[in-house]
C-alpha cells in the first residue's frame, strides 16, 4: 500500500492492547493519523481506492478487539486540534474537533466558566466518540447541549449537520459506521466557575467510589434494561467475582468486567457470555452490550 502524499503518520501491524482501555485485542492493519480536513478526505479515498475497510478510533474505551485483529484500517482524528469560542452574552458556542479528549475539553470548558457538560467529567473517551455513542452520566448527556456537528463521509464530503437532523438515544445516536465526526459544536452556558468545579469534583468522587479505575476496563459493558441498571442484575445474579482466565466481574461495579492482568479478548468475551446466560436464565432479561464487539465474526476467537 502506498501512502505517499499522507501527511499524518501512517502506523503498521498495531497492536490493540496499546490503542484499547480494556488492554486486550490483536493487531489493525494499519493505524491512520490524517492531520487536517484535507489528508482525512486523502487517507479515506486512498483506502477506498485499495478496498480497504475502515472505521474510526477515538480513545478505545468502548470497543473490544478480537484477538486474532482485524485486516482493515483504524483512522483516528485525535491528532486534530480545534478549540474556537463565541461569545453570545449569557451563552458561548464553542467549536472543538472530533478527536480531542473529552476530558480535556470539559476542563477547558470550566476554567471559562462554560456550563453544560460537567456532569460526563472523567468519561475517558473523545469528543467524536462521545457523540456516537451518545455518552452520558449522572443525568446528562453529551447531545443536550449539541447545536451541530460537521460529519465526513467518503461518498458526501464534509458536511455539518443540526442536532434537529440527526437522532440521539440511550447510548446511541444516527452517526453511521462510516461517518466520521470532524467537529461539533455546543451551546454552553456561562456559570460561576467554582460552582462547575464543585459539579466536576462530585462526579469525580463518585465514580472513584464507585468505578473499579484500577483496572482497564471498558466502562459498563451492558445497556440498562428500561431504565434498570444492568449491575442489578448481575449483581442479584451472585455472579461479582466471577473470573475467566484474566478477565472479571469486578466486586465494585458489578457492570465492570475488569482485565486482572494478561486477559484476552476472548476471555472477556466468554465471560460477557456466562454474564448474559445467568441473567436470563435466573431473571429472563436479555442484556445488551454498551460496548462494541469489533472482529468477532472469526471463529477462533468466538468460542
Ligand atoms: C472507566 C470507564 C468509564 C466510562 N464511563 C462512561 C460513562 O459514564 N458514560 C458513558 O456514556 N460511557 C462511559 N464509558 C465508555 C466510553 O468512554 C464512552 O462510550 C466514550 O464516549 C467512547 O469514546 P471513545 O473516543 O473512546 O470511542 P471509541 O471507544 O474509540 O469508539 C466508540 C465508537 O465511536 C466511534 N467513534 C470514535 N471516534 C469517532 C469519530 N471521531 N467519529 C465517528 N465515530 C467515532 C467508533 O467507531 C466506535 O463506533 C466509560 C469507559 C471507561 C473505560
Amino acid at each position: 500500500m502506498d501512502w505517499t502524499g499522507i501527511k499524518g503518520a501512517v502506523l503498521k501491524d498495531v497492536s490493540m492492547k496499546r490503542y484499547t482501555s480494556m488492554k486486550v485485542g490483536g493487531t489493525v492493519k494499519y493505524m491512520v493519523y490524517p492531520i487536517d480536513d484535507e489528508d482525512l478526505l486523502g487517507v479515506v479515498a486512498r483506502l477506498s481506492e485499495n478496498r480497504i475497510k475502515y472505521r474510526f478510533l477515538g480513545n478505545g474505551t468502548n470497543i473490544i478487539v478480537s484477538d486474532s485483529g482485524l485486516e482493515e484500517a483504524l483512522i483516528r482524528v485525535t491528532r486534530i486540534n480545534i478549540l474556537r469560542h463565541r461569545d453570545n452574552g449569557d451563552t458561548c458556542t464553542v467549536t472543538v474537533s472530533g478527536g480531542m479528549s473529552l476530558k480535556r475539553f470539559i476542563l477547558d470548558c470550566a476554567r471559562r466558566g462554560l456550563s453544560g457538560l460537567e456532569r460526563l467529567y472523567w468519561i475517558p473517551g473523545t469528543v467524536g466518540g462521545g457523540i456516537k455513542m451518545n455518552a452520558g452520566s449522572f443525568g446528562s448527556s453529551i447531545s443536550d447541549c449539541l447545536e451541530d456537528v460537521v460529519v465526513f463521509h467518503k461518498d458526501s464530503g464534509f458536511m455539518t449537520v443540526t442536532k434537529k437532523d440527526m437522532s440521539f438515544g440511550y447510548r446511541s445516536s444516527s452517526i453511521s459506521r462510516e461517518d466520521c465526526v470532524f467537529i461539533a459544536r455546543f451551546n454552553l452556558q456561562k456559570k460561576d466557575k467554582k460552582e462547575i468545579l464543585r459539579d466536576m469534583y462530585y462526579v469525580y468522587s463518585e465514580r472513584k467510589n464507585r468505578h473499579p479505575m484500577e483496572f482497564p476496563s471498558s466502562g459498563s459493558i451492558f445497556k440498562s434494561v428500561e431504565g434498570e441498571p444492568a449491575w442489578r442484575f448481575i449483581e442479584k445474579a451472585g455472579i461479582k467475582g466471577m473470573r475467566v482466565g484474566g478477565a472479571c466481574v469486578s466486586e465494585k461495579h458489578a457492570n465492570f468486567i475488569i482485565n486482572l492482568g494478561g486477559a484476552t479478548a476472548r476471555d472477556i468475551k466468554v465471560l460477557m457470555d456466562m454474564i448474559k446466560k445467568e441473567v436470563f436464565e435466573r431473571f429472563g432479561v436479555v442484556l445488551e452490550e454498551e460496548v462494541e464487539l469489533w472482529g468477532f465474526d472469526d471463529r477462533a476467537t468466538e468460542n
